[in-house]
């Protein structure tokens, strides 16, 4: 799923190739992608690139007075394709035609329609309601996370939380977590300003590390599968990258969470919520 190191290289792929470019035809085959009417879709029509931008794991393609702004959730990817699709690919929630066949595509795998686009005016893209409450962004340089992450739910939950801080999910979670050689279930208020600060660190460095690698392995027309360098997270059952213990994990319905029980929760393995649920 796109986090802010995969949202990060694609913005940065984006802008390298589209500026310049002119959408010569713009179509939404997707049911319910796109969430706006006004200005219409065929609006982008003839428009040409300025730029691409990321702020959190959301994407905003200028072109000039528009702006396409997209989320792509979890399970949606963009992808810059040498040639087009058939409208019957039912992946496709946006089509940005452009010239010599190509194509710039919004997808979504999987069984949810989550993942949306909006084409905005220039001028309403800072007050879409997308930003509300947005988060300073993780990397490069958060602020200091103590008044941060100053609240009693736990760091799983509040890291992810955008409008905390923007740009981080489930998978690089828990990368930084074991880093920082904190547990999951640590309440925010309870950091001390040593492990707050440990954990900034943590967090900075591994989104860079993270961004380093897709700088070296990721090119267009952009992966559906990110050559993710992940090192803990779904890697239960592995030796800690710190310590060499074996990681264990918590399985939720629909995602799991690592971690080092040596490193992160004083040699507690934590209850599988799964299994518990199905127990009751
Ligand atoms: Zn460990």
């Amino acid at each position: 799923m796109p986090e802010l190191p995969e949202m990060e290289i694609v913005a940065r792929r984006l802008g390298a190739a589209l500026p310049g470019e002119t959408v010569e035809s713009a179509l939404a085959p997707g049911i319910n992608a796109l969430k706006t009417f006004d200005p219409p879709l065929h609006a982008l029509e003839g428009r040409t690139f300025n730029g691409v931008r990321r702020r959190g794991k959301l994407l905003m393609l200028d072109l000039g007075e528009l702006v396409v702004l997209t989320h792509l959730m979890s399970a949606g990817r963009i992808q810059l394709h040498p040639k087009r699709a058939g409208l019957r690919d039912r992946t496709s929630r946006l089509l940005l035609r452009l010239p010599g066949d190509r194509e710039l595509r919004v997808r979504e795998f999987g069984t949810k329609q989550a993942a949306w686009v909006k084409v905005l005016r220039a001028e309403d893209v800072d007050g879409d309601e997308a930003f509300d409450g947005l988060g300073p962004e993780a990397w490069p340089d958060p602020p200091p996370l103590r008044e941060l992450l100053a609240s009693p739910r736990p760091l799983h939950s509040l890291l992810r939380d955008q409008q905390v801080v923007a740009g981080i999910g489930r998978t690089w979670v828990d990368e930084i977590l074991n880093i920082a050689k904190l547990s999951p279930f640590k309440r925010g208020d309870d950091l001390s300003d040593d492990e707050a600060e440990t954990l900034r660190a943590a967090m900075t460095s591994e989104l860079g590390r993270v961004i380093d690698v897709y700088e070296e392995r990721v090119d267009l027309p952009l992966p559906e599968k990110f050559p993710k360098p992940t090192r803990v997270h779904a890697h239960q059952g592995e030796p800690c990258p710190q310590c060499g213990t074996l990681l264990e994990a918590v399985f939720y319905e629909d995602y799991v969470m690592s971690y080092c029980p040596h490193d992160q929760t004083e040699g507690r393995v934590l209850k599988d919520r799964r299994l518990s649920r199905l127990l009751k």
